[in-house]
């Protein structure tokens, strides 16, 4: 009896102890709510000619749940203050990156793995000193700090980051410090310029992978790698990124990374509701990467997706009972693209550019005119905006760009079309989802609070 009881309780810890992640993906869809998901599977099912969701691999997830996002000094968080929270567990004020309220730190799972001699890979299809990564490896009061955030990236000895550059690699205050791709290689990352060249260098100790175009004049400030919806060959992307890390951490018994797809919350922020649905696909196929991972290890690696805010307000449904996501499919570039295509339209035209020439791109690319049927009052709305742009009066403000005012009004017609609505052009208090599969997973159901992920993340690493 007393030798069975002992049989018994070893093959519970084993069992236990097997129940261990020792790859753990973390995918944070920035500015992604409940309805930038939902708006994507209905608008997939649409363009089938159906009524319903074509489900998205992050939504067949066995374990699901919502999340809370509100920060500790404000009921609608920005990416900080929720980036901090998601990687460490800790609420803390909007602005601030890795620091509590009180400025002690806030330390991320990702370091304490780190100091456990796990591999640790940040990546993000955004700046890679921006607030979301940043919250991982960096702490300082301000998320505006780039300059120090990115010295911390190069001291914070993980194993791999991936993004489009740094914000500012050059410190503005201080003309002789070292600029800062040059201090990533002095601390013994190897530089990769884009895919190609990130996989030839794979089983370098460290890695910093960025466009190719970055490395020929380090000192230039980065924007976030391109929309997926405007992508053209050969530059980089998340799914790319995600397909290196993987490479480039399994040089390590355990790892963990950390993959943002941070333009979701661009393209909401913009109310540019085409632009989302392919952002949020994008962010999809990089989890895919991982899961064809998982799929070769399903007994050892845990996927958690969730988001750190709902950006937008974004709601499906805007007047009558229907929804007509379809139209979106006719929008053939962001909304930045497009401001960017009618400006330099302006400028070579000068004041002979005509309505006619401007009517053309706008119907090239986002189907008004032409597949999307117009009405009187439609076609008025967008020859006024044309009237102020040929008088230098057509920019609005957007969060992370100045968007010409016919180009975000063409959009804005075709958002209302597709009856997405808008409540805001920043960011909600709306909850977020999140799924898991693999190891601990089931951890992730229910309603949580966003300070509760990041411990259950660190439980599931843990021999119990
Ligand atoms: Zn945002």
């Amino acid at each position: 009896m007393k030798r069975l009881s002992f049989v018994l309780v070893f093959s519970l810890i084993a069992l236990l102890s097997v129940a261990q992640a020792k790859y753990v993906f973390f995918f944070i869809g920035d500015g992604m709510g409940p309805h930038q998901v939902l708006s994507t599977e209905m608008y997939l099912a649409e363009l089938e000619g159906r009524i319903g969701r074509t489900s998205l691999l992050m939504t067949t997830f066995p374990y699901s749940g919502q999340v809370a996002t509100f920060s500790a000094n404000s009921g609608i968080t920005d990416s900080a203050a929720s980036g901090t929270c998601l990687a460490s567990g800790k609420k803390t004020n909007n602005g601030m990156i890795g620091q509590k309220p009180d400025g002690t730190p806030a330390i991320s799972v990702a370091s304490r793995l780190k100091e456990q001699g796990w591999g640790i890979g940040i990546m993000t299809s955004v700046t890679i000193d921006h607030a979301t990564p940043a919250s991982h490896y960096a702490h300082t009061p301000s998320r505006s700090n780039y300059y120090i955030i990115g010295t911390q990236l190069a001291e914070s000895g993980f194993d791999f980051f991936g993004g489009s550059g740094f914000d500012q690699p050059q410190d503005k205050d201080n003309l002789a410090a070292p600029n800062l791709y040059d201090l990533c290689e002095q601390n013994g990352y190897v530089l990769a310029g884009g895919y190609a060249d990130a996989k030839a260098k794979i089983g370098a100790q460290k890695m910093l992978l960025v466009p190719a175009e970055r490395l020929v004049d380090r000192s230039r400030h980065a924007g976030a790698l391109p929309y997926a919806i405007d992508r053209k060959e050969g530059d980089l992307s998340l799914p790319e990124i995600v397909e290196v890390a993987i490479a480039q951490l399994s040089i390590h018994d355990r790892f963990l990374m950390m993959a943002e797809g941070g333009k979701i919350d661009y393209a909401s922020h913009a109310n540019d509701g085409g632009t989302v649905l392919r952002e949020v696909l994008d962010f999809d196929n990089a989890i895919k990467v991982a899961y064809d991972f998982y799929m070769q290890h399903p007994d050892e690696t845990l996927i958690v997706v969730t988001a750190d805010h709902e950006t937008g307000g974004m709601a499906l449904g805007n007047s009558d009972y229907t929804l007509n996501l379809k139209v979106l499919a006719e929008q053939k570039c962001s909304s930045d693209l497009l401001s960017d295509q009618l400006s330099a339209l302006q400028k070579e035209a000068g004041k002979r550019l005509t309505w006619e020439q401007v009517k053309e791109v706008i119907s090239k690319n986002t189907g008004l005119y032409a597949e999307v049927e117009m009405s009187e009052v439609d076609d008025q709305l967008l020859q006024a905006a044309f009237a102020q742009m040929i008088q230098h009066q057509g920019v609005e403000k957007s969060l992370y760009k100045d968007i010409n005012a016919l180009a975000s009004k063409a959009l804005a017609l075709l958002n209302q079309k597709s009856r997405l609505g808008w409540t805001s052009k920043g960011h909600t208090a709306s909850t977020v989802p999140v799924f898991a599969i693999g190891v601990g997973a089931e951890r992730f159901t229910g309603w949580h609070d966003n300070s509760e992920i990041a411990p259950l993340i660190y439980e599931a690493t843990q021999s119990h």
